[in-house]
């Protein structure tokens, strides 16, 4: 399902370059390909011969940057960006990334995409000893760990701030002299990068990005690495040894965009596998096959190729009404999906219709959407979904933090259904799951965090701990 019917949200994209003379530029375009990403906020920051200025603000990148004065005057040959969407602190424009400290020996700015599982106490500690912050977010975090250590070297202060934090993070920090990027020991948010014809690296949070600007590949930052670029190049360390895969797999099934790579995998090929095992789970005979666009339709057109079941278009999307998740009451969202989508009466009346979803977050949306496609006229409709039950909240980045949002943490697949009103309801397997996208890590799951489908978080969960145990007991309360 599209992120613009579903509240189910990524927390953030960065995008970051170094060596092009219009930097800025270059990373206005590269965050506009990660938008998906976030669209609560955005901001720049450029390095001038070492000297930091940024423009950030609240909205779409095109609303925050409306002309291009807003640009030019973010002069310099590297730049680093943001795109948020809050998960831990408020969407005021304090909380818009990238923040840029002025200190005495130089200026610094610090991007964040994930969320920290020990930040509140890691934050009451700094504030007792001193530390002011000037955001709720829990990215601020890192700049007072690195200004607060007493190592010797920057690289050094950065990788024992980075051994203090936990949870989810992809970081990218600029400093006068280099950029800077970090990656959790997990690995839970994908971070690439790339390098342009005239040398110049960029670094982004999905590969798409590396494409749209024309950059080339090179390699990914790989859990526990922190890697710096300057005029020299690029330098890749370990901050720390003790490293597991656990990539969010819902990067796979819903956030990432198809056109990007994450650990080598295609999204969209992933996407089309869920869809071709799910059929093989999930057999039913019907007329055809529909998505539900945009983010399902890779995986309906791998139902569609296994079953031999005919794909048809029998949903659109309007592209240009407003985004559901600046609604915030659910009886406003209901409202927002007939907006957003239509079923074509034309295709599916008389039919019976497979409906391919790639998830289930509360159940009020599929059920919308299958009220649509029966008031076209479907005889019968059979939702798929290309994901296991999400049951357990995530501490990672993404903004269900709670059991009580989740139609599957209380309910069977039958009573699901029954909700929904679907002839008939089937989830892909977890194991189908993992072998759709076919990591080979040598780790749990090859490499995928399963925690949303299953609790087994690969992680403590420190902060959250407490607050996890008490929504193991939260019953539903929206419907
Ligand atoms: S808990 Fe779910 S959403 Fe969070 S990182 Fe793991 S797989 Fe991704």
């Amino acid at each position: 399902m599209s992120n613009e019917v579903r509240s189910l949200n990524e927390e953030c994209g960065v995008f970051g370059i170094w060596g092009h003379p219009d930097a800025s530029r270059v990373t206005y375009f590269g965050l506009h390909s990660l938008q998906h990403r976030g669209q609560e906020g955005a901001g720049i920051v450029s390095n001038d011969s070492g000297k930091l200025n940024g423009t950030r603000g609240l909205g779409l990148l095109s609303e925050v940057f409306k002309d291009e004065r807003h640009l030019n005057q973010l002069t310099g040959h590297a730049a680093i960006g943001h795109v948020r969407y809050a998960t831990a602190g408020t969407g005021s424009v304090d909380n818009i990334q990238p923040f840029l400290f002025k200190f005495y020996d130089g200026d610094f700015a610090l991007a964040h995409n994930g969320n920290l599982t020990n930040a509140k106490s890691l934050r009451k500690t700094l504030e007792q000893n001193g530390a002011i912050f000037h955001s709720n977010s829990d990215t601020e975090i890192l700049m007072h760990l690195i200004r607060r250590s007493q190592k010797e070297t920057l690289c050094e202060r950065m990788k024992e701030a980075l051994n203090t934090v936990k949870g989810g993070f992809a970081y990218l920090m600029m400093t006068k002299d280099s950029m800077v990027a970090a990656l959790d020991p997990n690995g839970f948010r994908p971070l690439s990068i790339g390098q342009m014809v005239n040398g110049a690296y960029v670094v982004a949070s999905e590969t798409c990005a590396l494409e749209v600007v024309g950059a080339t590949f090179i390699q990914d930052v790989n859990p526990g690495e922190i890697i710096t670029i300057n005029d020299e190049g690029l330098t890749v360390e370990q901050f720390t040894k003790d490293t597991q895969h656990a990539i969010c797999s819902m990067e796979y099934i819903y956030f990432a965009r198809p056109d990007s790579n994450i650990a080598g995998v295609n999204v969209h090929s992933a996407r089309k596998n869920m869809g071709r095992i799910l059929a093989q789970e999930a057999e039913i005979d019907a007329d055809m096959v529909v998505g539900v666009p945009n983010s399902s339709l890779s995986a309906a057109s791998g139902y569609a190729e296994e079953s031999g079941i005919p794909y048809e278009m029998g949903l659109v999307k309007n592209q240009y009404v407003a985004r559901t998740f600046i609604q915030p009451t659910q009886e406003l969202r209901e409202q927002g999906v007939r907006m957003k989508l239509s079923a074509v009466r034309g295709v599916v009346a008389g039919k019976r219709v497979i409906m391919v979803d790639d998830s289930i977050v509360r159940g009020t949306t599929s059920r919308r959407i299958v009220n649509l496609l029966k008031e076209a006229g479907a005889k019968e409709v059979h939702v798929r979904i290309a994901s296991p039950p999400l049951r357990y909240p995530c501490f990672y980045g993404i903004d269900i933090q709670t059991r009580k949002e989740l139609i599957a943490a209380n309910h069977s697949v039958e009573e699901i259904r029954e909700v929904i009103g679907a002839d008939s309801l089937s989830f892909l397997s977890e194991d189908g799951l993992i072998h759709a996208i076919g990591l080979n890590f040598d780790a749990p799951y090859s490499g995928l965090c399963m925690a949303y489908f299953n609790g087994d978080y690969p992680t403590p969960l420190y902060d959250y701990e407490e607050h996890y145990q008490a929504t193991l007991k939260e019953k539903m309360s929206f419907l």
